[in-house]
């Protein structure tokens, strides 16, 4: 059977790269990085946008007397070194991988334009999105949604600690059950969380799907880009 996608946007949030306090446990980013791949191989084009979070976020910094921009600059950096290292262990699995960073820093990485992201998007290079927008108040949930739109991407597969968005936390609550599919307009009705504001806003607006999903299942990206796996369908 086809892949329902052609061309997809992965967020990973930073702490998907954390294990035991350690902020870049490597044995955890060469997993996502063969995720990665074998989602690649599939025949799926693939964008990644990485958080930060596991190292800084603007607004904790802020919380220490920084200026919050200062603060969402060393997030934005943050989310630069994730994007490295999982580009050196996707290359290191033999699938060619680029990361273009919203902030100019030429001696590490080229810069991010649509036209440098879609051009290593079709010659089946992994592109790894750094720097978020390259602007302070903004998310990477933020960025993922505004890359699928500007890359026509047809798909935002947001990775999470859970597979997929449920009718309460499934934590506290054992009756919880998981939705398969739902709506824009469902889930802000339902005041169910499945973005930041801004980004959800965002998503709504170009009607981006998002597809929730588990990053610890193994195999869970190439799952869901084969339209098969756990995972909630937003949209
Ligand atoms: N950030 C920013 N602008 C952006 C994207 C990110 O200022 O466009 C900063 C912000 O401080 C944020 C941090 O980078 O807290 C890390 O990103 P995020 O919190 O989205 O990471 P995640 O929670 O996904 O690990």
């Amino acid at each position: 059977m086809a892949n329902p996608y052609k061309r997809v946007i992965v967020k990973i949030s930073g702490e998907a790269l954390s294990k035991n306090g350690v902020s870049i446990d490597q044995p955890t980013v060469e997993r996502i990085a063969g995720d990665l791949v074998a989602a690649a191989n599939a025949g799926v084009e693939i964008g990644v946008v990485v958080g930060g979070g596991n190292i800084f976020r603007g607004v904790e910094v802020s919380t220490r007397g920084v200026p919050r921009p200062v603060g969402d600059t060393m997030g934005m950096l943050a989310t630069v070194m994730n994007c490295l290292v999982l580009e050196a262990a996707i290359e290191r699995q033999g699938k060619e991988a680029r990361t273009l960073s919203a902030i100019a820093m030429p001696a590490v990485c080229e810069n991010f334009s649509r036209k440098r992201a879609v051009k290593n998007l079709d010659k089946g290079r992994v592109v790894l999105l750094a720097a978020g927008t390259g602007n302070p108040y903004f998310t990477t949930d933020t960025t993922a949604v505004l890359r699928a739109a500007e890359l026509s991407a047809e798909a935002v597969l947001k990775a999470t600690n859970v597979d997929g968005v449920y009718t309460a936390d499934p934590k506290k609550d054992p009756k919880a059950t998981r939705y398969a599919r739902l709506s824009h307009q469902e889930a802000l009705e339902k005041n169910l969380a499945v973005m930041d504001a801004a980004a959800f806003a965002l998503a709504r607006e170009n009607r981006t799907p998002i597809i929730v999903f588990s990053i610890h299942e193994k195999g869970a990206i190439e799952a869901v880009v084969r339209g098969k796996g756990h995972a909630t369908v937003v949209g």
